[in-house]
């Protein structure tokens, strides 16, 4: 694998993983059946597939924007390698605080080398 397709799946990774939790739980969900002792339950999973779905979908659209802002020169860049970091994750104090994962190397970037 080359340096294009790690970036492609760490960037969509995880909404490839929550995608497919959404059609699991659609799935499954729509196999239950109404007792009145669950109806309440029910009706509050018949919302998660919906809601994974839309976790899902801001998770393609996020990486995606953030992809685009790095081709266009105006988004972060990782200090090692160049490529287009990530969401920005809270860290511990002790070790810097806030940092960014580099999609296409993998390495943290902590916030005062992109800030
Ligand atoms: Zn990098």
């Amino acid at each position: 694998m080359d340096r294009w397709d790690w970036v492609g799946i760490r960037a969509f990774g995880p909404a490839i993983a929550v995608g497919v939790v959404a059609v699991v739980s659609l799935v499954a969900f729509s196999r239950l059946t109404v007792s009145p002792y669950l109806a309440g339950v029910i009706d509050a999973l018949r919302w998660v597939p919906f809601l994974t779905l839309a976790w899902s979908l801001w998770l393609v659209l996020a990486p995606a924007y953030r992809l685009w802002q790095w081709h266009r020169g105006v988004g972060l860049s990782c200090p090692h390698c160049a490529g287009p970091l990530g969401h920005e994750r809270s860290g511990y104090a002790s070790r810097g605080g806030a940092y960014r994962r580099c999609y296409a190397c993998g390495n943290n970037t902590n916030h005062r080398h992109y800030e």
